[in-house]
């Protein structure tokens, strides 16, 4: 009898560690990014909304980057300040002839005295998404790339989990032009906290071609690069992405064919992309946007198992994270 249950311990102990691996698959080959946080919930980019995503365990949450007057990448999504913060208000004497604010014309510690809220449109005054957290109010500041990389790698620590970053690039012409690299300056930070290979958790984005190529080719990034695209490209375009990149983001509709009846149909930009070895990751995913869909499950259920992306980036990761579970 004791041997009976030592021997079905056995086998319950090893059917466990042959499920394991498996499970970890399955999960590991749709990847979820957190966008600009759980910015669906909270305002974006704002450490509430990082941690508040570190909590529903994506694979990865996003940075974008634009540089300070003081050359402090800042995780913020427009090379603008107006319509995410009360910098108007604040500074009503800093704009450009544009009449707009730019974060480039500010000091890391100018910034930090500025309110973010959830982002509004700057004529109308009325909240981007109305059924998001309530604009202008609570208390959320903006903060450095290096103090986000310590939340989540302090979040990794404290929780023993491995989640990623998914920093994106901004604008670097403009930055260029302002007399900056940015790319560079990213770079060094990215070394600085231990991400320096395709092993590290980290992939670096860029909608910038030439960018993102000088990256890999001059700059001898050993980083995993996307190539992130806003128009459906060329097979020959695709081909010199792989040249220097490891995966593209298109817009999830580059996906998508013409609906026929109601069945959707597809491009071949996912094929082409696998053929190449590039991994798909399509923006963006929101339960509060639906499109062409009727469901957010339709939606992510068309994208990444119908039209087979490899992940995708998402304002609500613990939706995206329950509907890929049920898979
Ligand atoms: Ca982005």
């Amino acid at each position: 009898m004791r041997n009976l249950l030592v021997l079905i311990l056995l086998c319950l102990i090893s059917s466990c560690q042959q499920s394991t691996p498996k499970q970890i698959n399955k999960k590991a080959t749709k990847i979820v990014v957190a966008h600009r946080g759980a910015s669906g919930y909270l305002p974006e980019h704002t450490m509430e909304a990082k941690a508040m995503a570190y909590a529903m365990h994506p694979n990865y949450i996003e940075q974008d980057i634009v540089l300070s007057k003081d050359n402090v990448p800042i995780v913020i999504h427009d090379i603008l300040l107006n319509e995410v913060t009360d910098v108007e208000s604040k500074f009503p004497n800093r704009s450009r002839n544009d009449g707009k604010h730019y974060v480039i014309d500010f000091t890391f510690k100018e910034l930090q005295t500025l309110n973010v809220t959830e982002r509004f449109n700057r004529l109308s005054a009325k909240q981007h998404y109305p059924n998001r957290f309530p604009a202008t109010t609570s208390s959320f500041k903006l903060h450095s790339l290096q103090q986000e990389i310590e939340l989540i790698q302090g979040l990794n620590k404290s929780t023993g989990k491995n989640i990623g970053i998914y920093p994106e690039i901004k604008k670097p012409a403009f930055h260029l032009k302002e007399g900056e690299d940015i790319s560079k300056i990213v770079l060094k930070v990215l070394t600085d906290y231990g991400y320096t290979s395709k092993k590290d958790n980290c992939i670096l984005q860029c909608f910038d071609e030439k960018e993102l190529e000088r990256i890999r080719k001059e700059l001898n990034s050993a980083l995993f690069l996307v190539q992130l695209i806003q128009y459906q490209p060329q097979t020959k375009k695709l081909a010199h992405y792989a040249t220097y990149a490891d995966g593209i983001g298109p817009w999830y509709k580059q996906l998508l064919g013409k609906k026929e009846g109601d069945q959707f149909t597809f491009t071949s930009l996912v094929a082409d992309a696998h053929k190449l070895n590039l991994k798909v990751h399509p923006y963006t995913f929101r339960a509060d946007v639906l499109g062409e869909f009727s469901s957010f499950k339709e939606k992510v259920t068309t994208i990444l198992y119908k039209a087979n992306a490899d992940g995708g980036f998402t304002d609500f990761p613990d939706k995206m994270l329950k509907i890929i579970k049920q898979q």
